[in-house]
C-alpha cells in the first residue's frame, strides 16, 4: 500500500504526518535504533524470563530479536538480576545479537544502578516509573539518582507512567486542584491529567538535572482503549518528547490483539507514537515472539512499515470444502517469516512482496493477478488445478499432492530473481 500525496485526490490520502518529536538514540555498539524524529516507528518487546537466569533470558532476547524486535526490555528487579545483566549482554554479543537492551526498574532502581555499575553500563536505556521510585522526600532524591546515573553513562531513559502505579502524591495534588475548580472535572479527566502531568513534570525534572530532551522518551500506559487514545492525544499536544505507545495489560489471545490494534491504530493514524510494544499475555507455554509479530503486523497492515512479505488469503466459504488453501496460506506465511532474518540481508526489498493464496475461481485469479505471486486453488466442483500468477501473468498450473512445495519453489525463484543484489552491468 502506498499513500497519495496528491491534494487533488478526492478520497483519503493515508495517515496524518508523524507528530514532531525528538529522535532518541538507543544504542549498543554500532547498532543504533532511533526512536522519534524522522525515524520509522520502532517495534519493541519485553522478556518474561527471570533476568537472573542468564542463559534463559539471553535465549528469549535472541528469539525476540530474531522475530524483529528492535529493542528488548528486561526486568531488573533484584541484585541477582542486576548482576546478570552484563553476562546477558556478553552472551548476546557472543551470539551476534546486537539488539539494545532496556532495563525495567521499579522501587529499587536507584540502588541497583548504583551498586551494579556494569549493569548500568551494559544497558542501552533505563525505564523509570515515576510512581515507583519512592515515597515522600525520598522520591525526588531517588529519581535524581537514577537520572544522574543515566547522564553519567550517557543512556537515554523512558519515563514510563502507568495508571496502575500512579504517583499517589501527585494524584492527590491534582484532585485538590480539581476540587477547587468552580466546575470540577470528572474523575476520569482527573486521572488522565495526573498521568500526563506525571510524565511531563518528571521529564522536565530530568532536564533540570542535566538530561537532554533528545534522551527522554515518555509513556502513559492505561488498559482501556478509549483511555489510551484520550491520554496520548493530549500528551502529544503538550510536549515534543518521543512517545512510547502501548496498551498495558492488553490481555490474552484475540482480545489482547484486538484491543492493542484498536487503540494503537487510531493514534498511529493521527501521527502519534514513535515506538510500540504490544503487551500480550502469552498462553501457558505460548510463544513470546507473538507480541513482536502483532506489532509488526499493525504497522505493516497500516502501510507504515514493511517487515515481512504479506500473504493475502481469502477467508474461504461454501465454495471450498477442503482446508488445502488454509494450510497453504499458513504454510506460506510461516515459511516467509522464517526466511526473513536471512532474506533481509540477502534480498533487500523482499519485505514489500505480496503473495495471494485464494480458495476458488470467484476472486482467486483476480486477487492473484494483483499480487506479486498468487495461486488460485480449485473450489468445490472446479477441475483440480491451481493456476499460479506472477506479476499478473499466468505462469503455471499446479496439480496433485506437491502443490505446496512447488508453489514455494516458485516463490523462492521469484525472490531470487527480483530481490537479489543488483549485478553490475558493464
Ligand atoms: S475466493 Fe472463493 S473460496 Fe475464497 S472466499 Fe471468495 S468465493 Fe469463497
Amino acid at each position: 500500500m502506498t499513500f497519495s500525496n496528491n491534494a487533488n485526490d478526492p478520497i483519503g490520502s493515508g495517515p496524518l504526518p508523524r507528530r514532531a518529536s525528538r529522535g532518541v538514540v538507543v544504542q549498543h555498539g554500532a547498532r543504533k535504533v532511533i526512536v522519534g524524529g524522522d525515524a520509522p516507528v520502532v517495534v519493541q518487546s519485553m522478556t518474561n524470563t527471570d533476568t537472573a537466569d542468564v542463559i534463559g533470558t539471553a535465549i528469549q532476547v535472541k528469539e525476540l530479536a530474531r522475530a524483529g524486535s528492535e529493542i528488548v526490555r528486561i526486568t531488573v528487579n533484584t541484585p541477582e538480576a542486576a548482576a546478570a545483566v552484563p553476562a546477558i549482554r556478553e552472551q548476546l554479543d557472543r551470539m551476534d545479537v546486537d539488539v539494545p537492551l532496556v532495563g525495567d526498574f521499579h522501587y529499587n532502581g536507584h540502588l541497583l544502578l548504583r551498586d551494579y555499575p556494569e549493569c548500568a553500563q551494559a544497558l542501552s536505556k533505563y525505564r523509570i516509573n515515576p510512581g515507583n521510585v519512592g515515597q515522600g522526600a525520598k522520591r525526588d532524591t531517588q529519581f535524581a539518582q537514577m537520572i544522574e546515573t543515566a547522564i553519567r553513562y550517557d543512556k537515554p531513559v523512558r519515563i514510563g507512567v502507568n495508571w496502575g502505579s500512579l504517583d499517589q502524591a501527585l494524584l492527590a495534588r491534582i484532585m485538590d486542584e480539581n476540587a477547587a475548580r468552580a466546575q470540577p472535572w470528572s474523575a476520569q479527566s482527573v486521572m488522565y491529567e495526573a498521568l500526563i502531568t506525571s510524565a511531563i513534570e518528571n521529564a522536565q525534572r530530568a532536564e533540570e538535572l542535566g538530561m537532554r530532551r533528545d534522551q527522554i522518551v515518555l509513556s502513559c500506559k492505561v488498559s482501556g482503549v478509549q483511555d489510551l487514545i484520550a491520554v496520548y492525544r493530549e500528551l502529544g499536544k503538550r510536549c515534543d518528547y518521543a512517545l512510547h505507545l502501548g496498551l498495558t495489560e492488553a490481555g490474552m489471545g484475540s482480545k489482547g490483539i484486538v484491543a492493542s490494534t484498536a487503540a494503537l491504530s487510531v493514534l498511529l493514524q493521527e501521527g502519534i507514537g514513535d515506538t510500540i510494544r504490544i503487551s500480550l499475555t502469552p498462553e501457558p507455554g505460548g510463544d513470546r515472539t507473538k507480541e513482536v509479530v502483532v506489532g509488526q503486523e499493525i504497522l505493516q497492515t497500516m502501510g507504515l512499515r514493511k517487515f515481512t512479505p504479506m500473504v493475502i488469503a481469502c477467508p474461504g466459504c461454501g465454495r471450498t470444502t477442503s482446508t488445502v488453501f488454509q494450510e497453504l496460506a499458513d504454510n506460506i506465511q510461516t515459511f516467509l517469516r522464517e526466511q526473513m532474518p536471512e532474506w533481509k540481508k540477502t534480498y533487500p526489498g523482499v519485505e514489500a512482496m505480496n503473495v495471494a493464496v485464494m480458495g476458488c475461481i470467484v476472486n482467486g485469479p483476480g486477487e492473484s493477478k494483483h499480487a506479486n505471486i498468487g495461486i488460485s486453488l480449485p473450489g468445490t466442483g472446479e477441475s483440480p488445478a491451481a493456476p499460479v500468477f506472477v506479476d499478473g501473468q499466468k505462469v503455471a498450473t499446479l496439480r496433485g499432492e506437491r502443490i505446496v512445495d512447488e508453489f514455494k519453489t516458485i516463490v523462492l525463484d521469484y525472490v531470487q530473481k527480483n530481490y537479489g543484489k543488483q549485478t553490475e552491468t558493464i
